[in-house]
């Protein structure tokens, strides 16, 4: 099928240059890429309803012959109509089509179809508006495709049908046989005839389970040769030769808890062994501590002549950074500095210039850190927090201003052990599973809007004993106006309730840093009652006055980030609680919802997570600067598990996919590491 990837679209019939621009956008240049194009879902044709059985209001197929046709007629309004009397032999519905005359040129009176569309009731008679039309005798099943404007599921459905029609006879598959064999896949070559045009439900499900097995597969053996080319490749030019970590843990002014402590002797191992750079996923929950991991990893790296970069995803984290680290480091005879956006020039020569002559041992900062003109003298170490949301690109750039200095990532979104291993699967991992002692429990429920007025009235009680609440509402849409309006809009709405006399804020993503920061400083001072925000306060905010976190559709949030929102109060002292508002009232949703009421471990809430919502969020949101996954996001943890077994083994034979039956294999990789840019294969 290799070749196929150098055969342009436009080969195909029907397919001109027009229309491959249209697959273009949906990332299909090639005729390989058109048969790797998988369908979302399928529309089954094959038992068709009675009228009076169809479901009424639901999508379904009815089949029927045609009693009537009357031919199209324009009405107002330059469209044209016509309509059907459909009937079973028992009872009759009412077809209506809208400017699709083409479609009556083909039919023929009393022959027999099937029509796929939402059947309603109106009175006594049944109607379909148009819904889609095939001949009896053609049931089956349709794959429905990803669709952009001008660009319908059944035009792709037509190149795919040529395309796999040019399928060679025999297709090479790139996993070998020993593999499909081991766990009972299918070839490639009934995978892809049936992915698209499968001939029972159980075909879609064997195809899958075939494909998003090659698809992860393919994605752990990539990072497995990246992970593999660091070992062997990367020369080890920073090293600790003494370890500091006793002495930095005697200055803090608590006991580091165990999980620390592994931690941080798991990172001083690495940066003593010699044989590699250290490159380690720190993952620990929110509050469990990871500042102070990076802090002692630091505190050892500059005594032994390294300097230290640490990227922060936002300027208030990265000053939030700033200040425990300086506070912790300074009196240590430690140069700590702060490059930020917002930074003033004059300031920002003064630092970049104490960077380059190495003065400067640890510099804190947002992604301002990996512009050009920042240089460092020796960058031992590079730590970027809450990883997931820099690209493998931007975590590139920087790791490239040192000679492979040691690299830290942070995250505080706990990912189940499983995921963890295979979306960072370059990584080693750490995991901070202990919280330090006396951490109280925050209280969570879960209300409609019915109850909201005295959710409301909970909100002014604490607030009038000296305490602090966040609101958070969620966007529909993610335009500038939109983030602004919404929140203002809620504001609004506030006057009209118990909270009337608030002193209220609006923070919102699209602030500048600047106003961010005021809007941050009074609410941190105690200035303002109530912040009202949009998800910008997910990270880096820490007021332990703020004592409720109120989140508005909470169902439309994932549970990793009400956790990370929960995360924000319960800082303090003071007995703190979430309220998540809902009035979606699905079972699945108000069972995940139910999660967070029920327990505050985040690594708890992920495996919630992923077993009530599958793998798909976990690779979909796109944030791991992972490249997409096509089938994958489908799947079950079954075959992300028995895909790790079988790519550990494969690396453990051929790390470099050298041999000649991985070459299939070789190939996928290059061809799914390609499309993420930032990450090169070796
Ligand atoms: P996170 O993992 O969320 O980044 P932080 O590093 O911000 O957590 O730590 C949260 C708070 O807990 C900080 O105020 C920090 O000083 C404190 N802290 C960290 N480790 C301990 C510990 N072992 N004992 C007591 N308090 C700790
Ligand atoms: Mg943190």
């Amino acid at each position: 099928m290799g070749s196929l990837f150098k055969v342009p679209m436009t080969s195909l019939n029907r397919v001109g240059k027009k229309k491959a621009a249209l697959f273009e956008r949906l990332g299909v240049t090639t005729v390989g890429d058109l048969l790797r194009f998988y369908p979302r879902t399928y529309e089954d044709w094959r038992n068709p309803y009675r009228i009076a059985q169809a479901p009424i209001g639901e999508t379904c197929c009815v089949g029927g012959y045609i009693e009537q046709a009357h031919p199209p007629a324009r009405i107002r309004g330059g469209m044209t109509i016509f309509k059907l009397i459909v009937c079973d032999g028992m009872d009759h519905m009412t077809v209506t089509f809208f400017n699709q005359a083409y479609i009556y040129d083909k039919l023929s009176d009393g022959g027999d179809y099937l029509f796929y569309g939402v059947m309603k009731k109106n009175g006594h008679f049944y109607e379909m508006s148009s819904p889609a039309v095939s001949e009896m005798d053609k049931a089956g099943i349709h794959p429905i495709y990803p669709q952009t404007a001008g660009l319908p599921s059944r035009q792709i459905e037509d190149a795919v049908s040529q395309a796999v029609r040019m399928l060679p006879p025999k297709m090479n598959d790139p996993v070998p046989d020993d593999i499909l064999e081991k766990y009972s896949l299918c070839s490639l070559d009934f995978a892809i005839r049936s992915i698209h045009f499968p001939k029972s439900q159980e075909d879609i499900e064997t195809a899958r389970k075939r494909l998003s097995f090659e698809e992860l597969l393919v994605l752990q053996l990539g990072m497995g040769r990246i992970k593999g080319g660091r070992q062997t490749v990367s020369p080890v030019q920073s090293r600790i030769v003494t370890d500091y970590t006793q002495e930095f843990f005697s200055l803090l002014p608590f006991t580091p808890t165990g999980a620390q402590k592994r931690a941080v002797k798991e990172c001083i191992d690495d940066m003593m062994s010699g044989k590699y750079p250290m490159n380690r996923l720190i993952q620990g929950d929110v509050g469990s501590g990871k500042t102070a991991v990076a802090a002692a990893v630091c505190y050892s790296a500059v005594k032994n002549g390294m300097q230290c970069a640490f990227m922060a995803p936002t300027e208030i984290l990265a000053q939030q950074h700033f200040r425990s680290l300086s506070e912790l480091l300074c009196g240590r005879g430690m140069n700590i500095s702060l490059l930020t956006g917002s930074v003033r020039a004059s300031e920002k020569k003064k630092i970049l210039a104490s960077l380059e002559k190495g003065e400067t041992d640890i510099v804190i900062g947002t992604h301002a850190l990996i512009s050009d003109n920042v240089v460092f003298r020796q960058l031992g170490l590079v730590i970027t927090d809450e990883q997931h949301r820099f690209g493998v690109a931007q975590r590139s750039a920087l790791i490239s201003k040192g000679e492979s200095p040691h690299i830290m990532v942070m995250s505080a979104t706990p990912i189940p052990r499983t995921l963890a291993l295979m979306i960072f699967g370059d990584l080693d991992l750490s995991v901070l599973d202990e919280l330090p002692p006396g951490r109280q429990k925050v209280d969570t429920f879960l209300i409609d809007s019915a109850k909201r007025s005295r959710a409301y009235g909970f909100l002014k009680k604490h607030i009038e004993e000296g305490q602090q609440c966040y609101i958070v509402c969620p966007l529909v849409e993610q335009s500038e106006v939109m983030e602004l309006e919404s929140a203002r809009e809620y504001a609004q709405k506030l006057n009209g309730t118990v909270l009337r006399d608030c002193r209220i804020e609006i923070l919102h993503g699209k602030m500048k840093p600047k106003e961010k920061e005021k809007v941050m400083k009074a609410f941190s001072d105690g200035e303002t009652d109530i912040l009202i925000s949009t998800t910008v306060i997910e990270v880096g905010v820490d007021v332990p006055n703020a004592t409720i976190m109120f989140i508005e559709n909470a169902e439309r949030f994932g549970l990793s980030q009400l956790h990370q929102l929960r995360g924000r109060v319960g800082r303090g002292q003071k007995k703190s609680y979430c309220i998540l508002v809902s009035d979606n009232q699905s079972d699945t949703t108000r069972q995940r919802l139910y999660v967070m009421c029920k327990t505050n471990d985040g690594f708890r809430i992920a495996d919630e997570d992923l077993r009530l919502r599958g793998p798909g969020d976990f690779f979909g949101s796109r944030q791991h600067g992972l490249p997409e996954l096509k089938v994958a996001s489908m799947s079950s943890m079954e075959i992300l598990d028995i895909t790790q077994n079988a790519a550990e083994s494969i690396l453990k034979d051929d790390p470099f996919l050298q041999k000649k039956e991985h070459r299939g294999l070789y190939f996928e990789t290059q061809r799914l590491f390609a499309k993420t840019g930032g990450e090169q294969l070796q």
